[in-house]
């Protein structure tokens, strides 16, 4: 792990004080449920912004905290945890190779039939084709299904995703160190420029649900 972690805090840090500014309350419904990444999330515990500010503007700084903890194991995997990084590698083969399959999801009625019309000129072909996006004709392809490891290996494995767990910890409490430092200036942001948005769209519910104030 080396010292930029702290210095990519910074830089996201930076980038959510542009942005705040420029905020405004949503006028679509709030989510009805708890944002995962949200909800008693550390980080924005760390930032001081964990409690009355709006969820819009919390989750871009928390998006932005969870990328570069992602990017930092993935890294750290791709370098030091060569089991755990091949079977990563397989799933988004796999995942990949499944994302489109044009000829599922038709109804029976399209069963057998050429994904494709002919073309009508042979001197105007189709821009792209759907055979193209079809996968090969075996979607097993060997070299995506693996031998299936043997204990040796699956404990060798346990033992990578362990270290890859600790490694996140370790990466996310660094993080969180380096986000009190930014909380002053976080939660003046908050004071600056969300908070007059939000009393006065307090002030327009009171006045809406008073019908004495006009
Ligand atoms: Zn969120």
């Amino acid at each position: 792990m080396d010292a930029s972690i702290e210095s990519r805090v910074d830089r996201e840090v930076e980038a959510w004080l542009r942005w705040v500014p420029r905020w405004r309350p949503g006028t679509h419904r709030a989510r009805s449920r708890l944002c995962q990444q949200c909800f008693g999330s550390p980080v924005l515990r760390a930032a001081g912004l964990d409690t009355d500010v709006p969820h819009a503007v919390q989750h871009p700084l928390s998006m932005r905290i969870k990328t570069l903890v992602d990017d930092e194991v993935e890294t750290y995997t791709a370098q030091n945890l060569p089991l755990l990084n091949r079977e990563l590698g397989l799933i988004e083969l796999r995942r990949a190779a499944q994302s489109y399959h044009p000829l599922e999801g038709l109804g029976p009625e399209f069963d057998g039939v050429d994904l494709d019309a002919p073309p009508t000129e042979l001197d105007e072909p189709y821009l792209f084709t759907f055979e193209e996006f079809a996968p090969p004709p075996s979607a097993d392809d060997p070299e995506l299904v693996p031998p299936p490891l043997s204990i040796e290996e699956k404990a060798a494995l346990k033992v990578e995703m362990r270290l890859a767990d600790d490694y996140a910890t370790l990466v996310g409490k660094r993080v969180c160190a380096a986000l009190r430092g930014h909380k002053p200036a976080l939660q003046n942001a908050v004071a600056t420029f969300v908070e007059p948005h939000v009393q006065a769209l307090l002030a327009d519910l009171g006045s809406t649900l008073d019908p004495h104030s006009s």
